[in-house]
């Protein structure tokens, strides 16, 4: 059966008087990796959950496939769902835990038993089907409740920060594993995390969320290079927010207005390599320090916030002896500089 898509329509979510889900439109394409990115409390798992069925909506509609899902039970939806805590059955064995969606769906014991062997082998777990839960590192673990989730081969897969309580190289490993599964299975997925680095290494889109509504939805690149507004180049990592009176042109750059964006690792301190149209912003050093594979700079330039500047090591500043209260000058391309407020746009 093809994959479906997932249609939300003006879907809202109160709790008291706390808007959870503010009016949250969204089509979800056939076989997508879509990930909801954005802080603690913007909304995601209220979201997650109101397509699982879990969360019912007081307004809206969603839809998967031809179906309107908005009334329909949790257990009618044919969605998998990998859940924050992984929601394992502490009393049952591994492949227990696999098995028992299929012998809800009252499949034979039997076929139940080699399907759930299969989903765990794929998921890397052969020899430990009869192992406690209890028994399982926090990576075992995190496959079973995958292996679980796509055991009765549902529609839809749907996980809410499955990684999060995984250090770090197994979070790295498993992106790429829950990645490569995904593709194979070519299932309809919607990921959430508030971790902006995964969300840009596994999605096709990513939808940037904010107090209960969705602030830009796009593909990994756009959302990075052009955020639409001055969360979202918050949110994606060291970006800054400059008054265009502070930049100063140079090449065939008309003067700029209104308010900027520029990353940073975007600056540089040598004119080069801005190439032939830029700007300058001259500065102060406030703080400095060396990250490993950057140094990381503030430069007190006169506005509200200091600059960021990420600049690569084994480069330039190794061993130069970057001083505080330094005069210093940061360059920036024309094509790295980038407009939210509708001023200029380079
Ligand atoms: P996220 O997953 O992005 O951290 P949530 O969807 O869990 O956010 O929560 C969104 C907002 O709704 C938060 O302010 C949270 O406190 C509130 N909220 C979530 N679930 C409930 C609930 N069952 N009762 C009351 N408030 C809730
Ligand atoms: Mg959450």
């Amino acid at each position: 059966m093809a994959s479906p898509r997932i249609a939300l329509e003006r879907v809202r979510k109160v709790y008291g008087s706390h808007v959870a889900l503010d009016d949250v439109s969204l089509d979800v394409r056939p076989g997508e990796f879509l990930t909801l990115l954005g802080p603690s409390g913007s909304g995601k798992t209220t979201l997650l959950m109101a397509i699982a069925g879990f969360v019912r909506p007081e307004a809206g509609a969603i839809r998967i496939g031809d179906v309107d899902v908005t009334r329909l039970a949790v257990n009618k939806r044919d969605i998998g769902v990998v859940f924050q805590s992984y929601a394992l059955f502490p009393h049952m064995s591994v492949l227990g835990n696999v098995e028992y969606p299929l012998l809800v769906r009252r499949l034979p014991r039997a076929e139940a038993r080699e399907r759930a062997r299969a989903a765990l082998a794929r998921a890397q777990l052969e020899g430990y089907e009869a192992r406690d839960i209890a028994a399982l590192s926090g990576g075992q673990r995190q496959r079973v409740a995958l292996a679980r989730a796509v055991v009765f081969e549902p529609r839809v897969l749907l996980m809410d920060e499955p990684l999060s309580a995984l250090d770090k190289n197994l979070r790295e490993q498993m992106q790429f594993e829950i990645r490569k599964l995904q593709q194979d299975l070519g299932i309809t997925t919607v990921y959430v995390t508030h971790d902006q680095r995964e969300a840009l290494t596994m999605s096709d889109r990513i939808a940037v969320m904010n107090a209960g509504r969705i602030e830009q939805l796009d593909a990994p690149q756009p959302i990075y290079q052009r955020p639409i507004s001055r969360f979202v180049a918050d949110f994606m990592g060291e970006s800054n927010i400059v008054p265009a009176a502070l930049l100063e042109p140079f090449g065939s750059l008309p003067t700029l207005k209104g308010t900027l964006v520029i990353r940073a690792e975007n600056l540089a301190l040598e004119r080069e390599a801005a190439g032939d149209d830029g700007v300058a912003i001259k500065g102060r050093v406030a703080a400095h320090a060396f990250r490993g594979e950057t140094w990381h700079l503030r430069l007190d330039v006169g506005g509200d916030r200091d600059l960021l500047l990420s600049i690569p090591s084994g480069q330039s500043l190794d061993g130069t002896g970057i001083q505080a209260g330094q005069q210093l000058t940061a360059y920036a391309a024309a094509r790295h500089i980038h407009s939210i407020d509708g001023g200029s746009q380079p």
